[in-house]
């Protein structure tokens, strides 16, 4: 685990990055937001992957269970040819240009979920094409994690971990690069909607350099508290953030798909008193 004691000190009041199956998360927008209510966070943001699928049913049951619920979204970009992934709140999820966006996002997953079973198979890891169809049809934003768990199915692999780290890495002979838009455009497109963007977990390998050129490009937030930042990563997040003047936020990013997710849920977020700041910027 890279988060450190220290930071799971603090009473988690907000969590502003979780996943469902709308996009590669294990639970429902529901029983996430159940599952939230037992861990005592009381602010919530689902931030799936290119969609906001899971927006009106987590706001039902978050109003239920006595939750604040903030519409998010976890957006795919690319800068200067590196891809970095971009938080936005408050966004009107009824957007057109959303829309448009989020459609355009989905059938690229797709094809590319395709090109990456067809790689598989040039390496000898076949898999039924009917259950390829299935899982896609499981999620509104199919990734690499669905075809992982196809691998793991077939026998191919014990575990998603395996799937990463022998065929669906970087240099993995199954994958295939994202098609994503230009960050430029993303954050042009939050803008629009009202949101407010936040660079998410800039500890997986976002160089400063890259900071920078979103900063320019007219990101408002950071990512300070997740899984991936020990104290000292989070301290040094926060002079960046002082630096430029940014928002700061956090989150488990929890996907519910390990042990180790799940020890972080309700863990790691943000303590009340930073809760409130940035509520300020999202109102
Ligand atoms: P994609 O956007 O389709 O390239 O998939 C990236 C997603 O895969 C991330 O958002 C994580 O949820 C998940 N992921 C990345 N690395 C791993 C890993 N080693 N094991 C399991 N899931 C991973
Ligand atoms: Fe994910
Ligand atoms: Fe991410
Ligand atoms: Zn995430």
């Amino acid at each position: 685990m890279s988060c450190t004691r220290d930071s799971l000190e603090t009473k988690v009041h907000a969590d502003l990055h979780t996943h469902t199956t709308c996009s590669d998360g294990c639970h429902s927008p529901t029983e996430l937001v159940t599952k939230a209510a037992t861990r005592g966070i009381q602010v919530l943001a689902i931030t799936d992957h290119d969609t906001v699928r899971g927006v009106e049913e987590a706001e039902r049951e978050a109003e239920k269970r006595g939750i604040d619920y903030i519409p998010g979204i976890e957006f795919s970009a690319d800068v200067q040819d590196r891809e970095v992934h971009i938080l936005a709140y408050g966004i009107d999820p009824e957007g057109d240009r959303l829309h448009e966006h989020i459609q355009k996002m989905q059938a690229a997953r797709e094809r590319r979920a395709w090109r990456m079973v067809e790689r598989l198979g040039k390496v000898g890891l076949t898999l039924n094409e009917s259950t390829v169809e299935e899982k896609i049809s499981e999620t509104h934003s199919v990734g690499r994690p669905h075809i992982a768990e196809l691998l793991v199915k077939a026998g191919y692999v014990k575990n998603t971990d395996r799937a990463f780290e022998q065929y669906l890495g970087e240099n993995g002979p199954g994958y295939v690069a994202k098609p994503n838009v230009e960050a430029k455009r993303v954050l042009s497109l939050i803008n629009h909607l009202g949101g407010v963007s936040v660079l998410a977990h800039p500890g997986h390998w976002t160089s400063s350099r890259h900071i920078r050129a979103l900063v320019d490009l007219g990101l408002c937030g950071i990512e300070l508290w997740h899984p991936a930042h020990d104290s000292s990563l989070r301290s040094y997040y926060a002079r960046i953030a002082r630096d430029y003047n940014l928002c700061t936020t956090g989150g488990s990013d929890y996907h519910g798909r390990t042990k180790e997710d799940d020890y972080y849920f309700g863990r790691v977020g943000m303590p009340e008193t930073e809760w409130e700041r940035f509520s300020e910027v999202v109102a």
